[in-house]
């Protein structure tokens, strides 16, 4: 397989992340014999610095030509005063919209060392491995330009809206993720209040003849808001609208407690995506090697496994995570009993060994 991918590290410990992921995506090729190519491209606060703009020309055509983009993170306080069209998350919006990325796909898994730590009790997120399927560019965030209206501006508007189409392509692809998952598929709505939910809903069912193999139940959101924190274990894939797939996955990415471990993609209908941590630029730790790498490079098995189809790979590399935490070596941010903190490249250094030492009959190095 080859593999042509744009890299775009960003600020504050954006390069950290992705120098240590790149590094472990060399290794994965070696192993398995793949080729990747790997093109840097300047977005956010380091491209403002650079060209005047946080999504230079240039960045979009490098991602155009490329068949996945992988993503540090972006900002920081140098930037924090810029006016609205010269912040680098203007320079993420406009990626993500330039490429048609509808589908935001975000994964939770327990990792066993890491769940004294956690904010819920262990027996309770124990067996936690599930995916939130969020729609990203259309509802209430899309709708009509929000207006204050009357004399004294003393009434709001927001229009959520959806059109059948943009919830049709979000159900399928959330139906297709349960289907190479557990076959098991959550949609989140409100139907007992809005419209635009009791239309989702119609569309879900339409959906489910075409997926017999996937069991399909339908859940209020404020139902699940309450069962992510008082069962979690139940949920494998939840599909749900922006507004509410944004306060869900926030709220289920606490469920294990580790920001720094938690990996994302924003997809489109082919195989295209854009895969990065779901962490910010963590200002205060930039440059120091504390930053947690997991989060990336567990972003890149995302890419392997959805862009590229190779499940092996993806395995692998989650694996090595598994071995690497169970070995007890983490970064400051994890809270491993006993655990031994080591900097962000040892603890790439960890994952390559383990990939190495358990793929070393393929290894083409
Ligand atoms: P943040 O995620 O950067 O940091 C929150 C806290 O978590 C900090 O204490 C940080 O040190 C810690 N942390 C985050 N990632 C870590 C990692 N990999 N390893 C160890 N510790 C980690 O959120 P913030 O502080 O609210 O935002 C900082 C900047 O990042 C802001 O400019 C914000 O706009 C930007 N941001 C960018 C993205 C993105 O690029 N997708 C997302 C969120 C925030």
């Amino acid at each position: 397989m080859k593999m042509k991918l744009a890299v775009l590290p960003g600020d504050g410990i954006g390069p950290e992340v992705m120098d240590a992921s790149v590094r472990v995506l060399k290794t994965v090729c070696a192993c398995f014999n793949h080729e990747a190519g790997f093109t840097k491209g300047l977005l956010g606060g380091a491209a403002i610095d650079e060209t005047g703009s946080p999504l230079p020309e240039e960045t979009l055509k490098l991602c155009r030509e490329s068949d996945a983009i992988l993503l540090g993170a972006v900002g920081g306080p140098k930037w924090d005063h810029n006016p609205a069209r010269l912040r680098p998350e203007k320079g993420l919006l406009g990626l993500r919209k330039a490429m048609g990325l509808f589908a935001n796909l975000r994964p939770v898994k327990a990792y066993r060392p890491l769940l004294p730590a956690a904010p819920l009790k262990p027996e309770v997120i124990d067996k936690v491995d599930l995916l939130i399927v969020r729609e990203l560019t259309g509802g209430l965030y899309f709708g009509q330009p929000s207006e204050r209206r009357g004399p004294e501006k003393e009434s709001v508007v927001d229009t959520l809206q959806y059109s059948k189409t943009e919830i049709e392509r979000i159900v399928e692809k959330a139906f297709q993720l349960a289907q190479i998952r557990r076959g098991k598929l959550t949609s989140v709505d409100k139907a007992n209040v809005l419209e635009s939910s009791r239309m989702w809903r119609e569309i879900v069912d339409k959906t489910a003849s075409r997926y017999p193999d996937v069991e399909v139940e339908h859940m209020l959101v404020d139902a699940t808001a309450m069962q992510l924190i008082a069962r979690p274990g139940q949920f494998d894939v939840i599909v749900t609208e922006n507004l509410f797939g944004d306060i869900l996955s926030d709220e289920a990415s606490m469920i294990t407690g580790s920001l720094g471990m938690l990996p994302s993609a924003s997809l489109r209908a082919d195989r295209f995506g854009m895969y990065e941590p779901v962490h910010g630029s963590a200002p205060d730790i930039a440059g120091q090697g504390k930053a947690n790498p997991l989060g990336m490079i567990l972003s890149t098995a995302m890419m392997l496994r959805y862009s590229f189809g190779l499940e092996k790979e993806a395995a692998a590399v989650e694996k090595a995570v598994d071995a690497v935490l169970a070995a007890g070596y983490c970064t400051g941010d994890l809270k491993v009993p006993d655990g031994k903190i080591v900097s962000t490249n040892e603890l790439a250094d960890k994952i390559i060994d383990h990939l190495k030492e358990n793929h070393a009959k393929s290894l083409h190095v």
